[in-house]
């Protein structure tokens, strides 16, 4: 059972598998099956006006004692579930009859949203780790270091463990401390840059500039951290889309991380700048328009990074009507294949002055 805020427990059984998890993670983590554990609640910044994840939630802490307490069960289900495999003759392997006798002895398993996730975990080797919510390195990095110590010690299968971070902790953090948090586990970073113009940022209250951008994500490398910065196509809309551009590649060149990931703009219900599109204030790009935004900021970009389009939002079709780009995790490697990029672009292009395509829909979706 996933232990959720004001959630009352009733049975000693119910209070023995209860763990914490948030709802959000990347996409990628949910293609490794990440095991995912939440070390913080919700987003300290809480403050970007086309976010509609934490709005109505606060951001809290959790003690040191919670997180281990969280990982301590997560390591009694998998035990437990080893010990039958083996029992049954399976030699630690989890099947189906495994997971059978699993919630015959304990049937509120069969209503415990985290089993699932720990099961396909451990289906796949429990490889990997996804650290909720929104910013783990808002901790303290001493007891950020602590638990990271812990989990790897408890689950030593585990190749990579990821976290959200915002720029803005990673400019404020030292390098020790980011190169201690690397050491302890902590291998890869997520990042949402949205936009490396500093009017826009301004504007959509990201709460940090083009520079600490470049400065975090730097420092962030420097101390060892595989780095993954998104950025959001279209978020300018009509006024904005060419500065948008231009100094997002300024800035991701001037970082130059392990991965740039596409999350085109889609004004989300329950965020505010949903507002401003439906008071027209913000006028949307089309079809057309995005690509030759996309175009502006490909052609401008100078790095060795992979450039990634591994989100439903990149939604763009080709002549045929296949999708545009490949939407797999490691994306094009640049520049090796940014001239492959630029030409899917032009097909793009040619594609929607054919048949433009409606994104009123996906704009509300
Ligand atoms: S920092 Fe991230 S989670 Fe927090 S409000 Fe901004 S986009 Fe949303």
């Amino acid at each position: 059972m996933i232990r959720q805020e004001g959630v009352v427990m009733e049975t000693e059984e119910q209070k023995n598998f209860f763990f914490e998890t948030g709802i959000y993670r990347p996409p990628s983590e949910g293609g490794s099956y990440s095991l995912l554990l939440r070390f913080t609640r919700n987003c300290p910044w809480n403050q970007c006006t086309f976010c509609s994840m934490y709005k109505d939630e606060i951001f809290s802490m959790r003690s040191v004692e919670e997180i281990k307490g969280d990982i301590d069960t997560i390591a009694c289900l998998c035990d437990e579930l080893k010990d039958i495999s083996w029992k049954l003759g399976f030699a630690g392997e989890i099947n189906k009859p495994v997971i059978i006798e699993m919630i015959e002895r304990h049937p509120m398993l069969n209503v415990h949203q985290g089993f699932i996730m720990v099961l396909n975990w451990l289906i796949v080797g429990a490889k990997t780790a996804f650290l909720q919510d929104a910013n783990s390195l808002q901790m303290k990095s001493d007891r950020l270091v602590e638990v990271l110590k812990y989990l790897r010690q408890k689950f030593p299968s585990l190749e990579r463990v990821t976290s959200y971070a915002r720029s803005k902790t990673l400019a404020k953090k030292s390098l020790e401390e980011l190169k201690a948090i690397y050491e302890a586990g902590l291998d890869r970073l997520h990042v949402g840059l949205e936009t490396g113009d500093d009017e826009l940022l301004k504007i959509v209250k990201k709460g940090v500039t083009g520079q600490e951008h470049i400065d975090g994500g730097r420092k962030a490398m420097e101390a060892g951290f595989q780095l993954s910065e998104y950025w959001m196509p279209g978020l300018g809309g009509k006024s904005f889309w060419e500065q948008h551009a231009r100094n997002t590649a300024r800035v991701l060149s001037g970082m130059n991380p392990h991965y740039i990931r596409s999350r085109p703009f889609v004004p989300s219900p329950g965020s505010p700048i949903f507002d401003s599109y439906a008071d027209k204030e913000l006028q949307l790009l089309n079809g057309e328009e995005q690509l030759a935004e996309l175009k502006v900021m490909i052609e401008e970009l100078d790095v060795t990074s992979k450039v990634c389009f591994d989100h439903a939002g990149n939604y763009w079709r080709n002549k045929k009507g296949y999708l545009l780009f490949a939407q797999d995790y490691e994306g094009y490697k640049f520049p090796e294949q940014k001239p492959k990029v630029l030409s899917l672009i032009e097909e793009g292009l040619e594609a929607q002055r054919i048949t433009p395509h409606n994104t009123e829909l996906l704009r509300m979706i």
